[in-house]
């Protein structure tokens, strides 16, 4: 049978940086006239060729704010897609929206060109902790646009942060709460990372944080954060499924679903990621993050890659294991050597994993370790 991959869409265009924002945008006006789409479908072009063969399960729309992008060629783009793989009938294709670009009507647009699932960026719902963190949303608004699209399509999921400034155990359980109250069936819930050496300049809070001028909650006060939004998500009935992911049972994210089982995945769009997976291996590629110049690379018919990793099949069973053991169905027992055997016995003596259904399934104090475990699994 196929293997299955899914497509990723990046629309690097918002109205301001966010200062805590590392991602691939720009605050440039976006080119009118469905340019940046139609770069979108000459890129799918180019790419398509390296993922015949396998089986469509899933787009996704991030960026950047793609819900700044004209509803007309957001459904151009998705039936290109559509066109060159085939998508199946109710296969999730979800959109981010920022509270402040989401209305009724948009929502409306969004669905007649076929999202179904609607990611939103409310990141908390305490108005100290939005300021901090430089987003132009107060709470009420976060809270209408989860309703007005939990009304309109009824998947919805809602970003936080947590660990930031003006942060605590109480705003954590309470962003949690209020997620939920107003329609989420699913939650992603990231401490805040400001890695002071990565784009400092770009990112003013990196910048304060290397010169020690950003008090931020301890790595103790986060873990408590954490562990305050999660029980409330559990009590309130979602379940985590992975190190930062929270689902109502069935409403887990299909398309995160793809990177955490390895599977392949196409990018398109400025600064956007792809990876083709292969039995001796992979390759990943990073787009230009620049959009002028990836528009202008994509419209002289070249491929816009900026970098590209060949990763052996050694690497690449270290990457899926890792992968996996951020998840709740966890890495298959069978898959490990002997070695890796000997540490995952040892872990589970130290209860940071157990054994359930044929896989090692880290726990919740396993979780919080996870990226040391998984070195120590590593062939
Ligand atoms: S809206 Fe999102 S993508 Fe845009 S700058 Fe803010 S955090 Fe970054």
């Amino acid at each position: 049978m196929a293997r299955p991959f899914g497509v990723y869409v990046h629309y690097p265009y918002c109205t301001h940086r966010c200062p805590y924002c590392d991602f691939a945008v720009t605050t440039e006006r976006p080119p009118g006239a469905g340019r940046y789409a139609r770069a979108v479908r000459a890129e799918l072009g180019l790419r398509a060729p390296a993922f015949e063969g396998l089986s469509l399960r899933s787009v996704y729309l991030g960026g950047g704010t793609p819900s700044l992008w004209d509803a007309d060629e957001l459904r151009d783009v998705l039936a290109a897609v559509r066109d060159r793989f085939g998508l199946p009938g109710g296969a999730e294709v979800t959109l981010e929206v920022n509270p402040e670009s989401s209305d009724p009507a948009r929502l409306e647009a969004w669905r007649a060109a076929g999202v179904n699932r609607i990611s939103v960026g409310a990141q908390s719902f305490d108005p100290g902790v939005l300021a901090k963190l430089g987003r132009r949303h107060g709470p009420e608004r976060a809270e209408q646009a989860i309703r007005e699209a939990a009304a309109a399509i009824g998947n919805v999921s809602v970003d936080l942060i947590y660990g930031a400034r003006r942060s605590s155990v109480e705003t954590a359980r309470r962003d949690a709460e209020r997620a939920v109250e107003a329609g989420a069936v699913h939650v992603s819930a990231y401490a805040l990372t400001l890695d002071p050496d990565v784009m400092a300049e770009e990112v003013p809070l990196a910048r304060m944080r290397r010169e020690g001028r950003l008090p931020l909650p301890s790595d103790e006060d986060a873990l408590a954060q954490a562990a305050a939004l999660r029980a409330a998500l559990r009590r309130l009935g979602l379940r985590r499924y992975e190190i930062s992911n929270f689902a109502r049972p069935g409403r887990e994210s299909v398309h995160n679903g793809l990177y955490w089982r390895h599977e392949s995945y196409l990018g398109l769009g400025a600064g956007a990621y792809g990876c083709r997976r292969g039995d001796a291996g992979s390759v990943r590629y990073g787009n230009l993050r620049d959009a002028g110049a990836w528009l202008a690379t994509v419209e002289a018919g070249r491929l816009p890659t900026a970098e590209e990793d060949r990763i052996d099949a050694r690497a690449d069973r270290n990457e899926r294991l890792m992968l996996a053991l951020r998840t709740r169905d966890g890495a298959p027992l069978a898959a490990l050597g002997p070695a890796q055997t000997r540490e995952a016995a040892d872990l589970v003596r130290h209860r940071l994993a157990v054994r359930r259904d044929g896989a090692l399934v880290l726990t919740s104090r396993g979780l919080d370790l996870h990226s040391a475990i998984s070195e120590r699994l590593f062939e």
